[in-house]
């Protein structure tokens, strides 16, 4: 274990070093607060803590380190001369996890730290358990959502080789194989996209691209509208401006939110796509009426999350807003979901520069 060690008493701190040292630990060691704290960025997973330190107390060392993401829930054990019971409760409400009287012997310390690792132990099963849980359930929305068009292009080709087909049957058949492999198409072609976007964000393209907000918004909103039969229930209006993006990006983006809003709404609910050129920014914002998202979801969008996945099996992956987020932050942009109009629905804001 990486240890850190604040005490002011030179003996001490070198005692307590040694013994750790000779259990196998890393120790990092401070004679003071200040310093003890800013050790904290070199991640030591436990804390000794003298309560009386010159300038800046124990407490106070413990309270600042609870304010500070890395030092949160650092296990801490104080050191202390004073056993009363007074100064226990207050290390404890401060949130320290042990307390050790000195004189302390090497058994004293070896049995804190042994209890420190068996208290760990299950928050990190736990959170194993987390990472395994998220691993698969990627896995196999990946596999599903791949497969299912494969398997429904195969299997109506199966059908179509039998003997004895009718006429109707086949073209009704072709219909179902061209249905499917068009499904395939679009979400390799998702997928193609999402990687794409996120090798831009890694190493930037030197190009700068602009492209007519207008005309793309339309079009790609169309598509999506297209493709659920709800033409009737799209509005556009947007203003003319040129926006600095790839052209197949902002496609792709809109294309994604208008799938999403029409994905979450039923038919004869008005999906509304705004664009409007404000400065140096352009923005696009498509509102839903469908049930919209709760604060936490909104929160927690990304590219692999799926929404009330239960509810409303998404296909694709949940990809869609993470393509949106992803092109706008490329270029300085951003994703924004608030509710729609009187908490009804999703309206999502591509804010974007314009050139
Ligand atoms: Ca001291």
């Amino acid at each position: 274990m990486k240890i850190l060690i604040i005490e002011d008493e030179p003996p001490i701190r070198q005692t307590l070093q040694y013994l750790l040292e000779l259990n196998g630990h890393t120790v990092l060691a401070a004679a003071d607060g200040p310093e003890g704290i800013a050790l904290v960025a070199q991640q030591p997973e436990l804390i000794f803590c003298d309560v009386g330190l010159p300038g800046m107390d124990g407490y106070q060392v413990i309270a600042a380190l609870r304010e500070l993401p890395a030092g949160r829930d650092l296990p801490f054990i104080f050191l202390t001369a004073r056993a009363d019971r007074d100064d226990q409760r207050r290390g404890m409400a401060l949130g320290a996890d042990d307390y050790i009287t000195k004189p302390f012997t090497e058994r004293d310390i070896v049995d804190a730290i042994a209890a420190r690792i068996r208290r760990q132990q299950p928050l990190r099963e736990r959170v194993e358990q987390l990472l395994a849980q998220h691993r698969s359930e990627v896995g196999a929305d990946w596999s599903h959502e791949l497969l299912t068009p494969l398997n429904g292009v195969l299997g109506g080709l199966e059908l179509i080789e039998a003997d004895g087909i009718q006429p109707g049957e086949l073209k009704e058949l072709l219909r179902l194989v061209r249905a499917s492999a068009e499904r395939q198409l679009s979400l390799s072609r998702k997928i193609a996209l999402y990687f794409e976007l996120e090798r831009t964000k890694v190493s930037p393209s030197e190009r700068t691209y602009h492209c007519d907000a207008a005309a793309v918004t339309d079009s790609a909103a169309f598509l999506a509208a297209e493709e659920k039969g709800r033409t009737a229930d799209l509005t556009v209006r947007c203003d003319p401006g040129l926006v600095a993006l790839a052209e197949t990006h902002l496609f792709g983006a809109v294309t994604e939110i208008a799938r999403n809003a029409f994905f979450f709404s039923q038919p004869g609910q008005t999906v509304t796509v705004v664009g409007t050129h404000r400065g140096s920014r352009y923005q696009i914002e498509v509102t839903d009426q469908g049930p919209g998202m709760t604060a936490k979801q909104r929160a927690n969008v990304a590219a692999f999350a799926q929404f009330d996945r239960d509810k409303h099996r998404q296909q694709g992956l949940g990809l869609g807003l993470g393509i949106a987020r992803t092109a706008a932050t490329i270029v300085g942009g951003t994703l924004r979901l608030d509710s729609g109009p009187g908490e009804r629905g999703l309206r999502v804001t591509l804010d974007l520069p314009v050139t």
